[in-house]
């Protein structure tokens, strides 16, 4: 880059012969830098640099991140597991939220740490509540699919005030779960941009 920055225009040729290597071996990183708008290529010119801008570089990196490449394994209970267990697959798990699956192993629901909160203040036997009697239930649950943007869930996290979305598989009976997505996750996906762009 500094080199097609102080020379430009300048032939791949070029650019080879000053950093010792081959045309070739030079080859595919001059292709990425230009598919990714870094540098201009005009046959018979060579290289130029585009001036593309640090921020149009990271907004276009952002629309790129899908769940997909952030989600985390979902942490999946029955409909008739008791509140107390489900307390306590919370902790041995280590998770914020769990979902609730019916017979079919389709999403019926979602539970939270202030569920659990709720119901132990209640003075009730937590032994004798199965988690459907608590639970938010469907058709209210916010989900996304894991071809998503990460922009996409932060913008659901935000404006339901959640923590989690179940990402699901959508099928002709209900929706499968097939993983989750946090804020931890998100926290992740920002610094993994951070560390692409040397922040
Ligand atoms: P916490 O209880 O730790 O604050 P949340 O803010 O995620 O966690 O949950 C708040 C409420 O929203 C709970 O009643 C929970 O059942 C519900 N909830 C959590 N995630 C979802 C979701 N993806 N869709 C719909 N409701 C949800």
């Amino acid at each position: 880059m500094d080199i097609v920055k102080g020379n430009g225009p300048i032939t791949g040729e070029q650019i080879a012969e000053r950093l010792h290597l081959t045309r070739s071996t030079l080859r595919p990183d001059l292709a990425i830098l230009t598919m990714a708008g870094f540098l201009d290529a005009r046959p018979r010119v060579g290289y130029f640099y585009s001036g593309k801008k640090t921020s149009q570089a990271i907004s276009d990196n952002i629309a790129q991140m899908l769940v997909k490449d952030f989600q985390s394994i979902p942490v999946v209970v029955e409909e008739s597991m008791t509140v107390y267990d489900a307390i306590c697959h919370m902790f041995l798990e280590d998770v914020g939220s769990l979902f609730v699956v019916d017979k079919k192993s389709l999403l019926s629901g979602v539970l939270s740490r202030k569920d659990f909160l709720r119901t132990s203040i209640g003075n009730q036997d937590l032994n004798k509540i199965p988690v459907h009697m608590i639970m938010t239930r469907m058709p209210n649950i916010t989900y996304c699919l894991k071809e998503d943007t990460i922009i996409d869930v932060a913008n659901k996290l935000m404006s339901r005030q959640i923590d989690s979305l179940p990402v699901v598989k959508e099928r002709k009976d209900g929706l499968e779960v097939v993983g989750r997505i946090t804020k931890t996750n998100i926290t992740r996906a920002f610094l993994s941009l951070a560390d692409d762009h040397d922040l």
